[in-house]
């Protein structure tokens, strides 16, 4: 949590405590109301605020509310104010309340008692651009049902085949700044009726959690659309409901066959207020923020400049009587002949005149023939705030609009096909006093991610909104970021006159530590010479996690050549490292060895439990057999892991298996040779030779000279009478022969 401001209340009133809305941005799938305290009950709830609007187009009326939620819990609750709601309390404001309970679950709170500072006390409007990732929720009461297909609700708001879709009039009317993407769940069945009370957030959280159940993350969406039966309109008094800004926002279909009822609601969604006339809030049918059973249509010129989607220079703002070009609104601003937009102050309510110029062209060519070929005479604050855009008249050729207060007449001359001509005439300059207000200050993209400890630039755009009576204007501002950030603004200073538009950019870093959250950047605008020039934004910096990413583990050997004597056992050190990113868990990886058929084999140990960059040792031992041919024999460890197949990796190494040596060495002589005789015949025996590879045999000299080989260690003979003398001689298979054993003389009287 990073508070921005903290607003104390009048001491002796209850305390409304406004904080900016930071943190991540949770979508827990409980849903309901809490038990409702009872009515007078003193109640305290802390959540984000959501303004919600209702439209009943048919009977020209809407109806706000404030929407209170926790976002944790889901607990929900509806602020009622006792007068009007506080100036400039916006969706996405973290508000901590202290009322009274209301019995129905809303909480009565005294606007008297909240004493907010309008520019520090709401969450930012700020301009949306970029593709807006949307969950569209087909929620189903248990009595109802929607009577559009998935498919067909798909196709409406992504993938017309015709080019019809929401996606495609956003596209082509921001001129490529804005589109949807995203897909379409459900039909589910939430547990309300048609008997139930109207509960916008309690159907939203129900949708959600089915949502949720069938797998979809919803956190990855900005956009929640909930389209749900028609028949609502008989329990919300409304055909469609939208969250006023915010993101992420909500919005409620219940005309679901009708397409300029999404691109009413999400236009809410997006921050725009209604395209009104002096005499119904629905009454500009050229903006798809009017009534609807329109087709599709792009937005007004007021709407164009709050929406940030008509470059500022194609904005002209008109201080001298004079004959001005407006380009048709449709035209792509780089091909635009002159100005697509003419403002001209109107002092008196320090609003302005919007003149535009509309042509039926793409999702225009549905347009309302009375706005064709037609100078639009609009009116607007001039903000980007939400408030209704006024449509004032529509100018055909020698048809005027007159402010007689003002001193301003706008006539139409002429049109062609991409441009019309117009005269206008404004009040000699000096007629009028400076009204200074509160500069205009968008921030964008209102919403980007990176990784932690990113640097990220926010385009800081600001509008001074003085009446043109005022002289030019030096605005300083300063960037505000969460503690231990950097944040910089560049320039610190814009010098604009009244009318101009400047940037800055806002160049915001997070710490490397910084958790996965959304967190809240924020612009402070202020003049050492008017208090009225103070104004704030902020723009939304998502820190995203981190993914873990799995990657084969390495294998060395060493060595990776071992020699050694068929037999004889060869052993490895072999160090295995744990390749995966810092972010992923520790992995247990098991070892495995491989060797030539017939050959033992060991590893141990046999398995190792590694974090992230972490490396082990083990041993593996390879044991040829003993009747091994000499060659080089390939050896191989490997590993693999249940958790994950990107741990399956091996390695190979080499035993190369010697020559057996050549054998020099002899046997010993053989021992205790001792001779016996009987009956003439003479029998001979020793002690075994030993030898390093084997002793073959012996050889029996008598005398001499050799008479006999054997095997075995003894032998025998008759011979003629006599007196002889015997040796043994041991040898190998190689030929070595060893010394001689002791002599044994026998003396025979032969037979
Ligand atoms: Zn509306």
């Amino acid at each position: 949590m990073y508070p921005i401001s903290r607003l104390a209340a009048r001491p002796s009133c209850r305390r409304l405590h406004l904080l900016f809305r930071v943190g991540a941005l949770l979508a827990a799938p409980l849903a309901g109301h809490a038990a409702s305290p009872h009515r007078g009950q003193p109640v305290q709830m802390n959540g984000i605020v959501a303004e919600i609007v209702r439209d009943d187009t048919a009977h020209h009326t809407s109806t706000v509310e404030y929407q209170l939620e926790d976002a944790q819990s889901r607990r929900h609750a509806t602020l009622r104010f006792d007068g009007e709601p506080p100036k400039g309390l916006r969706s996405g404001a973290r508000l901590a309340v202290t009322g009274v309970a209301g019995g129905d679950g809303s909480i009565l709170l005294s606007s008297g008692s909240v004493d907010l500072q309008t520019t520090q006390a709401t969450a930012a409007a700020a301009v949306v651009s970029g593709v807006q990732n949307t969950i569209v929720i087909i929620a189903n009461f248990t009595n109802a049902t929607v009577t559009s297909t998935p498919s067909q609700i798909q196709n409406l708001m992504f993938s017309d085949p015709d080019g019809h879709s929401i996606d495609a009039l956003f596209r082509e009317t921001s001129f490529g700044n804005v589109g949807f993407s995203g897909q379409v769940a459900g039909p589910f069945t939430i547990n309300f009726s048609t008997a139930s009370p109207c509960d916008l957030a309690g159907w939203a959280n129900a949708a959600d959690a089915a949502a949720t159940g069938a797998g979809i993350n919803l956190a990855s969406y900005a956009r929640h659309l909930y389209v749900m039966p028609s028949v609502e309109m008989s329990v919300c008094g409304a055909d469609g409901a939208g969250q006023v800004g915010g993101n992420p926002s909500r919005a409620w279909v219940f005309n679901n066959q009708q397409s300029d009822v999404y691109a009413h609601e999400l236009g809410h969604n997006l921050n725009m207020a209604h395209a009104a006339t002096l005499t119904n809030q629905y009454g500009d049918a050229s903006d798809d923020m009017s009534a609807d059973g329109y087709a599709l249509r792009h937005f007004n010129a007021p709407h164009m400049e709050q929406m940030g989607w008509m470059p500022p220079g194609n904005i002209l703002t008109v201080t001298q009587s004079g004959t001005y070009t407006v380009a048709a609104l449709e035209t792509v601003p780089g091909e635009a002949p002159a100005a697509q937009i003419l403002k001209i102050a109107k002092p008196d309510t320090g609003e302005y005149y919007y003149l535009s110029y509309r042509q039926p062209v793409g999702f225009d060519s549905g347009l309302v023939a009375g706005a064709l070929n037609r100078v639009s005479v609009h009116k607007y604050t001039g903000m980007y705030d939400a408030t209704n855009t006024y449509l004032l008249a529509l100018l055909d050729d020698a048809g005027a609009y007159s402010d007689t207060a003002n001193g301003i007449t706008v006539t139409q001359q002429s049109h062609a096909t991409d441009r019309a001509t117009v005269q206008i005439q404004v009040a000699a300059s000096g007629g009028g006093s400076c009204q200074q207000t509160a500069p205009a200050l968008t921030l964008s993209p209102s919403s980007q991610g990176g990784a932690a400890g990113s640097m990220l630039a926010y385009t800081v755009t600001l509008s001074n909104k003085d009446n043109s009576y005022c002289a030019t204007s030096t605005f300083n501002l300063a960037g505000a970021v969460p503690a231990g950030w950097t944040g910089s603004v560049s320039p610190a200073s814009l010098n604009l006159a009244p009318g101009a538009n400047g940037t800055a950019t806002l160049s915001v870093a997070s710490p490397a530590s910084a958790a996965a959250a959304t967190y809240s950047a924020q612009i402070n605008v202020s003049d050492a010479s008017s208090a009225a020039h103070a104004a704030s934004g902020n723009a939304w910096y998502v820190v995203q996690p981190v993914a873990c990413t799995r990657s084969v583990p390495s294998i060395t050997f060493s060595p990776t050549n071992r020699s050694g004597y068929a037999g004889a056992a060869m052993s490895y050190a072999v160090t295995i490292t744990n390749r995966d990113s810092a972010s992923c868990a520790a992995s247990t990886l098991t070892l495995g060895g491989i060797a030539p058929s017939g050959w033992s084999r060991t590893i141990s140990p046999a398995t190792a439990s590694l974090s992230p960059g972490a490396a082990s040792n083990a041993t593996f031992v390879v044991t040829p057999p003993a009747t091994t041919a000499a060659g080089a024999y390939n050896v191989q460890v490997s590993t693999s892991d249940a958790g994950s197949a990107n741990h399956s990796v091996s390695a190979n190494a080499t035993s190369t298996v010697q020559p057996q040596p050549a054998d020099t060495q002899a046997p010993t002589a053989p021992a205790s040779l001792i001779a016996s005789l009987k009956r003439a015949q003479v029998s001979l025996s020793w002690k075994a030779a030993t030898d390093n590879v084997g002793v073959t045999g012996y050889e029996v000299w008598r005398n001499g000279t050799r008479v006999a080989s054997t095997a075995t260690t003894a032998w025998s003979e008759s011979p003629a009478a006599g007196t002889y003398t015997y040796t043994v001689i041991a040898y190998d298979a190689a030929g070595n022969r060893s010394a001689p054993s002791n002599s044994v003389s026998v003396t025979s009287k032969g037979r």
